[in-house]
């Protein structure tokens, strides 16, 4: 375990060619770039000198981010985007067309559900759902489909899936497969390396780490990100501000740290809460042998109240952890499952990618250890109604 964190604070650490030996990258918040000639200009559009045009091409902060991404994911390339889902649906988009079929691991991003639910739906997509869990199961839906979609650990139930295995049964059916690697971020999992074709991260989380940035960024191979950067970044135009890169490069120099803060007291917690009479189940994977390529675990899980726990009082009664959607930044966090199914426009959805009434999930943030286990604790026993 050691040696992928080493590994990950020594790309982070130091920058080799900022100007003017700055120790920070500078932010270059600019919308386009002057040519000192016309033959610069035309040297430039002819493809023979590769220089910044215009921002929303290449922007030389947001560049600075997308190599330090792809060095962390062990990728040829990567591309960042102005939110995690710009950079689903543009890895989704750049990959398939209508008629093709889409298998999706079950309880995914309710996001990512959505746009399988909608625009997915209209383009003519199929869209199939299997057990992540269950082998025979995805080989046998993988047979005929396009691509592969995996979340793992999965939202909400976080099922942690044996990733390496996933992506041979893609391979080997030349479905091409793709990972929402947002919750082990690029410390505890490398995709890439277990045979997944792309990976994307809702940068918003752990990479900003510090709740300040909507972002996304997606790694992989040469040939699939020029595909995203030729077809679907300039013209769908979902491209991350300057601003928003230098504020990732910021947070991603302690990530190895935060994730290693955030593991520690999140599966301390979690196991305090298993021994409660309060909690019926706790959802986290590090309760169980980690599948192989999953190196640690991170902040976020959940639990299920009993029956005799008023989920009202207990919400009210937390004093540290804060009600609010998100997650990834220094601040302890809960959502409860019960709010999912009284959404207005969305009333069944989030029952199906795993909510349920007595469901909470939470963010264990960097408050420390103890703290946040006497707000839990006091709060558990506020709520009990027994
Ligand atoms: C938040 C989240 C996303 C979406 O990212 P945004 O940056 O909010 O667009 C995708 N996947 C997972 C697992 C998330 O938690």
């Amino acid at each position: 375990m050691t040696s992928c964190v080493e590994r990950a604070q020594l790309i982070l650490a130091h920058d080799e060619h900022n100007p003017q030996d700055a120790v920070v990258p500078p932010i270059v918040q600019t919308s386009l770039f002057t040519f000192s000639s016309y033959e610069e200009m035309v040297a430039t559009y002819r493809g023979d000198l590769e220089r910044p045009v215009y921002s929303r091409g290449l922007n030389p902060t947001v560049r600075a981010l997308e190599e330090k991404i792809a060095s962390l994911e062990m990728a040829d390339d990567a591309i960042a985007f102005a939110s995690g889902m710009a950079a689903i649906s543009a890895s989704i988009l750049s990959n398939v067309a209508p008629g093709d079929r889409i298998v999706v691991v079950r309880n995914v991003y309710p996001d990512a559900f959505r746009l399988f639910g909608t625009y997915i739906k209209r383009m003519q997509i199929e869209v199939t759902y299997v057990d992540g869990t269950d082998h025979a199961a995805v080989e046998a839906a993988l047979v005929g489909a396009r691509l592969f979609y995996i979340e793992s650990p999965t939202s909400w139930v976080m099922e942690a899936l044996d990733v390496g295995a996933l992506a041979a049964m893609a391979k080997k059916q030349g479905v091409f497969s793709v990972i929402d690697n947002s919750w082990a971020t690029p410390i505890f999992q490398n995709p890439l390396e277990l045979g997944v074709d792309l990976v994307v991260h809702s940068a918003s989380k752990y990479i900003g780490g510090h709740s300040d940035v909507v972002a996304g960024v997606v790694a992989g191979s040469k040939e699939t990100i020029a595909r995203i950067r030729g077809e679907i970044y300039p013209y769908l135009g979902g491209r991350i501000a300057p601003m928003d890169a230098w504020l990732l490069l910021r947070g991603l120099r302690t990530l190895p740290q935060r994730v290693m803060a955030h593991q520690e007291s999140a599966l301390e917690l979690a196991r305090r809460l298993c021994e409660r009479d309060e909690v019926v189940k706790v959802y986290h994977p590090g309760l169980a042998p980690l599948p192989y390529g999953l190196k640690g675990t991170t902040g976020l899980f959940s639990i299920l109240l009993a029956d005799h726990v008023d989920m009202r009082s207990f919400c009210n009664a937390l004093e540290l952890f804060k009600l609010g959607v998100s997650w990834g930044g220094h601040e302890s966090l809960i959502v409860p499952g019960d709010v999912g199914l009284q959404q207005k426009s969305e009333p069944n959805s989030a029952r199906a990618f795993g909510q349920s009434p007595q469901s909470v999930r939470l963010h264990v943030g960097l408050e420390g250890t103890e703290a946040l286990w006497r707000d839990l604790s006091e709060a558990l026993g506020t709520a009990s109604k027994s």
